[in-house]
């Protein structure tokens, strides 16, 4: 199902106001929220960037968007772009272990109060069988294959990424024709073949039992830590590295 978005970042004007770099974003995010909720929409879903320093305020934006009709929260940890690049090099960035608590204190805690569903960013190996069986067999693919981002600068990129990464930028409106980009760009064309090529995927992926719906997660963050976007998410890469990638995820511990 399609959701629509509106970003809260923070509980208070204060904290997402800095976060964004905006003055006056939380109070017109919550009057879009509103705006939304009126005109009758029932899956506007709040995503919040996550990072230490807004990790105390999940419950109170929890509550504060289930008190404004949103119909689900969404929690991100901040990726290393845009402004995500100075939380990253400044530390603020959860790491494998905060992020797996967090998630565990989402789904095991706060789902079973919060009113309203509750979503988190965790690649699926690393989420347990119960989880997954519980989110319905959605395994975090990025949906890619199916997603063209418009931007507002009027190019057409890859995604949003295209903001920040101008090599995922594919044409521009009135110059370029959409159809045409989506039918024959090369890069569009190579991320597909590589994306499809599921037993070819690199390093833990090619060993994971849920490549074929995962497919690397999202590969814009995966181009972001790498410069590939067919690439193995950054958490299952550290949790491999620290021993903490499950066997049972293995296709060479079934076979
Ligand atoms: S190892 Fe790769 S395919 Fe498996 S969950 Fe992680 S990112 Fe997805």
């Amino acid at each position: 199902m399609g959701f629509i978005s509106v970003s809260l970042d923070g509980a208070d004007a204060a904290s997402h106001d800095s976060f964004r770099g905006v003055s006056g974003a939380f109070d017109s995010a919550l009057s879009g929220l509103d705006a939304l909720v009126g005109a009758g929409y029932r899956n506007v879903q709040v995503i919040m960037s996550v990072y230490r320093g807004n990790v105390p305020q999940i419950d109170e934006v929890v509550a504060l968007a289930r008190a404004h009709g949103a119909g689900s929260v969404k929690f991100t940890p901040v990726t290393n772009t845009g402004r995500g690049v100075a939380l990253h090099e400044g530390g603020e960035a959860l790491d494998l272990e905060e992020r797996m608590a967090l998630a565990k204190y989402i789904q095991d805690d706060l789902a079973g109060r919060a009113g309203i569903d509750l979503v988190i960013n965790l690649p699926p190996a690393l989420r347990t069988f119960k989880k997954l069986w519980q989110s319905r067999g959605s395994t975090g693919d990025c949906g890619v294959q199916r997603t063209l981002g418009i931007l507002g600068s009027g190019e057409i990129a890859m995604c949003g990424i295209g903001r920040t990464i101008p090599e995922l930028v594919y044409g521009r409106l009135g110059e370029d024709s959409i159809r045409d980009i989506w039918l024959g760009h090369p890069k569009i064309l190579r991320l597909r073949r590589e994306l499809e090529d599921v037993a070819g995927y690199p390093g833990i992926c090619g060993d994971c039992i849920h490549a074929g719906a995962c497919r690397t997660g999202c590969v814009a963050n995966n181009y972001v830590d790498n410069s590939r976007l067919v690439w193995p998410s950054a958490f299952c890469v550290q949790a491999e590295e620290r021993g903490l990638f499950p066997e049972a995820r293995r296709k060479s511990s079934i076979r």
